[in-house]
């Protein structure tokens, strides 16, 4: 399949939108579609996305915006100047002041946590938990599409100057090699596996090279954070460069490397082509290891079957269920975002379900400016309930694994939402105000 995507630009040129959606469902596309970025390509219109019932379709609703991922008053406003064809920096205008609103850089992800050496930062990397350090290559900022409820949107929308970047692949090594208890690298984006695999061999070759002279034999493990073998699978079947792809895992992994990659899955329906399960066992044929992670989203994927039906599907693919989130503070999160206390139900309802080899998933976790906070459900203390959290990554390692109360709220959506019970503060909040990076 020669890749084919489609964006705001050309979305109405699709076959399958003309013929199934009405004029209106189109126009509230346009519009919400001018604050999120979205695009779609040929492999999720002809293979994935069911027309019959687009609108209960998860994979419809991962990539189309939907009218309600608005407030009434922004889309009245944004659908008045597009119908009027006002001056686009007026509709500029409004767009961004409705995104700013929006939390566009969660937990500290554009200031905290860069690392530097010698005075010098790494632009382009991130480094919060001591074992592994995040890698955010200037080539991969970008997807084979895009999921409405990413929280990396503001990096797709052309906002430049909060770009993350990198090419500085030498002063990734040197950092590695200057703190021994660095020993996972996490490559991120957009999608790493969008880069060709010569671009990405600029990257890896070199990481490969130190490893082999023992100059970072602190390093363990690599991975590839993405979602190319659901949104376009040719990527490792029939791409030019596919194989040259798979020689790099191999290369990666005969370095006596760990490769793992740690794939975006939000729903089961999303595993049913064949393309994607071809790719799939080309990708285990390398040695790497595949994991699955995906938020808990509202009208996607907010009930417990089909989260034991996806950890079922994964294992029988050779995936590992890996982490459940809860959606982040940003973006349209009013739209998909589930309770905290819900979110647990959910879960655990859904972990009840599936035998102990999908019970490696862990979940819901929240990535706070703190660190990866689990919810671990609900206790009754003497006639009252709390929520009882723990951190399973903490800014400060010393904080993994203590389990700790807060009061109980239904309705608390984030971290940010809770009060802590027994106490005036939780206990990591006092130090974290001093903390920067
Ligand atoms: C999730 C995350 C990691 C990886 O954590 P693991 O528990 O090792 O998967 C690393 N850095 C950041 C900032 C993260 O959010
Ligand atoms: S695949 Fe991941 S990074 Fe890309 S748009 Fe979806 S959520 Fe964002």
């Amino acid at each position: 399949m020669e890749y084919k995507s489609y964006t705001l630009v050309n979305f109405t040129k699709i076959p399958q939108i003309v013929d199934n959606l009405s004029k209106q469902e189109i126009f509230n596309i346009q519009v919400v579609g001018h604050v999120f970025p979205f695009k779609v390509n040929n492999f999720l219109i002809e293979k994935s996305i069911n027309w019959d019932d687009y609108k209960n379709d998860p994979i419809f609703n991962i990539v189309f915006p939907n009218r309600d991922m608005l407030e009434p008053e922004e889309y009245e406003k944004l659908a008045y100047l597009i119908e009027t064809n006002a001056p686009k920096d007026k509709l500029l205008k409004v767009v961004n002041e409705i995104r700013w609103q929006r939390n566009p850089h969660p937990a500290g992800q554009l200031d905290q946590n860069i690392p530097e050496i010698d005075g010098q930062k790494l632009w382009g990397t991130q480094h919060k938990y001591r074992e592994t350090i995040l890698f955010f290559p200037r080539q991969s900022q970008t997807c084979h599409a895009y999921c409405t409820f990413c929280f990396r949107w503001p990096q797709f929308i052309g906002i430049s100057s909060l770009k993350f970047a990198s090419k500085e692949v030498n002063m990734l090594i040197e950092y590695i090699h200057r703190h021994p208890s660095i020993t996972d690298i996490l490559f991120t984006g957009g999608d790493p596996l969008i880069m060709r695999a010569n671009v990405l061999r600029y990257y890896i070759d070199p990481i490969l090279d130190a490893k082999d002279t023992g100059y970072i034999s602190n390093l363990r493990t690599i991975r590839f954070g993405t979602k190319s073998v659901l949104y376009w699978p040719f990527r490792f079947l029939t791409d030019p460069d596919a194989n040259d792809l798979l020689a790099l895992f191999r290369e990666i992994r005969d370095t006596g490397l760990h490769l793992t990659l740690p794939l975006h899955i939000n729903h089961w329906r999303e595993l049913e082509p064949r393309e994607t399960q071809l790719a799939i066992e080309r990708i285990l044929e390398t040695g790497a290891i595949l994991r699955s992670q995906s938020p808990l989203l509202r009208h996607i994927n907010d009930n417990s079957r089909d989260w034991a039906k996806k950890w079922q599907r994964e294992v029988e693919l050779n995936i590992i269920p890996y982490y459940m989130f809860m959606a982040r503070d940003t973006g349209a999160q009013k739209y998909f975002g589930v309770p905290i206390v819900k979110a647990w139900q959910i879960f655990r309802n859904a972990y009840k379900q599936v035998s102990g080899i999908a019970r490696t998933v862990r979940g819901p976790s929240m990535s706070a400016t703190p660190g990866k906070v689990l919810i671990n459900g609900v206790v009754h203390i003497k006639g009252n309930r709390y929520i009882s959290l723990q951190f399973i990554q903490g800014r400060r390692p010393d904080w993994v694994g203590r389990p700790f109360l807060a009061q109980y709220d239904e309705k608390a959506l984030w971290l940010d939402d809770l009060k802590p019970a027994f106490a005036n503060k939780f206990f990591f909040e006092e130090k974290c105000e001093n903390i920067k990076n």
